[in-house]
Parts: structure tokens; sequence; C-alpha cells
């Protein structure tokens, strides 16, 4: 049988690639190119235009920082708003926080989410049933110019970068809505890209953060299939304290929310050591 590789298109230049040993899926939505396929050392991976969304092996890095750090760090999130993140896994983990009541997910692409329930069943699981959880299909930017003011404690913004489809979650429109329909403790976070390789989007989108915002500042995670070092977590919020608390804090707030011990990745002192930046990160964060 003849070898099959999956080559991602990121970078012109520099890249990674993936034994396959089966295309589960390979359909040109609305939107995107949407691609599924078994690997041997990954699990099964999810591509959007060629690029990487999601792998089965590594998923839990990124999406317990994406989830657990805003969540905890707010304390007492109960309204939470998730854009993008059609896979399921940002919904699941959200849901697993004891105090939410309410989690909105708005994903633009519907055969993403379909897709997903159908190949990656674990990574959504049950969420897409929980009561508390309710999934439009439609765009993050029209959303969040009609939500309510105030209506939401965190915003989780799991898109794709930012070209085509996601270019208008890294706009001034966007972050300024944001900040209307945050409540007072409100945080948003974002993926804000790998800086080795990214840095722009870190540095563009903390500028325009920091026009709506009072605390702008990133967390990193190591996601091995996000190549190129650090994945960086875009951070903004109306209260400093969020970010200031102790490791025994954090700790307390999980156990609280049922998730300490559930994680692979996060933990009290990853959450707290995650805002230590190194400075070729740190230089590209708003004065
Ligand atoms: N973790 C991945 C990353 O960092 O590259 C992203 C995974 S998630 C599958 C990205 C999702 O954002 C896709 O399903 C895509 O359809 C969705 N998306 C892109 N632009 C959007 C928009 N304007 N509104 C809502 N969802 C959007």
């Amino acid at each position: 049988m003849a070898e099959t590789w999956l080559n991602e298109t990121m970078y012109a230049d520099w890249g990674q690639r993936f034994r396959t040993s089966r295309e589960l899926a390979r359909v040109r939505s609305e939107f995107q190119d949407i691609a599924i396929f078994d690997t041997t050392t990954h699990g099964r991976v999810m591509t959007l235009d060629g690029v990487v969304q999601i792998t089965e092996g590594d998923e839990f890095v990124y999406q317990e920082m994406l989830t657990h750090v805003p969540l905890l760090a707010h304390g007492a999130a109960a309204n939470v708003l998730i854009i993008g993140a059609g896979d399921g896994g940002v919904l699941r983990r959200v849901l697993m926080h004891k105090g939410v009541q309410r989690a909105v997910m708005v994903e633009i692409d519907g055969e993403v989410i379909r897709l997903s329930k159908e190949y990656l069943p674990k990574i959504g699981g049950d969420a897409w049933n929980d009561p508390r959880a309710e999934v439009i299909v439609g765009d993050g930017i029209d959303y969040v110019k009609t939500a309510p003011d105030g209506a939401f404690d965190v915003i989780i913004v799991d898109s794709t970068d930012p070209i085509g489809v996601g270019e208008v979650l890294f706009t001034d429109e966007f972050y300024k809505n944001a900040a209307r329909i945050l409540s007072a403790q409100g945080i948003i976070v974002n993926q804000c890209g790998v800086p080795f390789m990214q840095a722009d989007e870190l540095r563009e989108t903390s500028a325009r953060r920091a026009q709506f915002f009072s605390h702008v500042s990133a967390y990193v995670a190591a996601v091995p299939t996000y190549v190129g070092g650090y994945m960086t977590l875009g951070w903004a919020g109306k209260h400093p304290a969020s970010t200031a608390l102790s490791v025994e804090d954090i700790a307390k707030r999980a156990e609280n929310a049922r998730i300490l011990g559930t994680t692979s990745y996060w933990s009290p002192h990853i959450h707290v050591a995650s805002f230590w930046l190194p400075p070729y990160i740190a230089r590209h964060l708003p004065r």
C-alpha cells in the first residue's frame, strides 16, 4: 500500500507532516475545505483549508488552557459565550464547571459541527445534549453585535486565524461589542497564534483590545501540533485582579468547580506560570 502523508500548508517554507492510515472525510463547505484523517501518531486530525485545527492526540493542551484559565480566573462565571470551536471540545470543558448555568456556542460552519460529531465524537462528548448548551450556526460578529449589554461573564474565541471567515473576529468592531456584552468582571480570551511565526497576530490584536479593555495580556501553552513553540492565548479583562491570583486561590477555585484532578495539561501552577512570558513574546504586548 502506498504511503500517504498529510502535509500541513500553514507556512510556505516550513511545516509538519503526519503519516495517515485513512482519509475519513473531505468536504468543501460554504466557507472552507474540511478534512479528517486517521493518523498513526495523533489519532484523528481535522484540517481546515490544509491547516491543522485539532488532533485527538494533543487537543487537551489547548482546550484545557483556553477554557479553565479564564473561567477559574473569573471565579463565578455563570454565562459563557464560545465563538467558533465547532469540534465541541471547548463546549465540553466549559460545561465541566459546576457554576456554569448557560453556554452559548456560535459556530459559522454547520459542516464542522456535523463532521466533528460523526468522526470526532470523543472531543464534544455529551456536551451537545447538555440542557445548559445553546449551539447556534452563525457568524460570531453578528452575534456579538446583537447580544444584550453585560450578558456574559467570559467569552472564549476558538477561531481560525485572522484570514477568511475568521478575520472579523480580530477587528475593532468585534472587540468593542465584546466589551459591551461582558459583565463588570468580564474576560475575553482568543487563540492568538504562535508568536515565533505569527508575532503580528499577537501584537495587532493586543493593540486593538487595549482600546476597549483596561487589562490586556496573554498566556502560553505548548501545543505539539501548533508548530513553532509556544501558542499564545490573548487575554483582555475589565479587572486586573483576575490575573493576580495565587496558586492556592486557583487550586481552591478548581476544587469548588470540580475541575481539580480532571486535567492533563492545566494545573494551578501551570495556570499562574503561563502568564510569565518570555521576552520574545512579552515585547508584542501593549506597554
Ligand atoms: N483551535 C483551532 C486553532 O487554533 O486554529 C481552531 C479550531 S475551531 C475548529 C475553529 C472554528 O472557527 C472553525 O470551525 C471555523 O468554522 C470557526 N469560525 C471561523 N470564523 C468564524 C466566525 N466568523 N464566526 C464563528 N465561527 C467561526
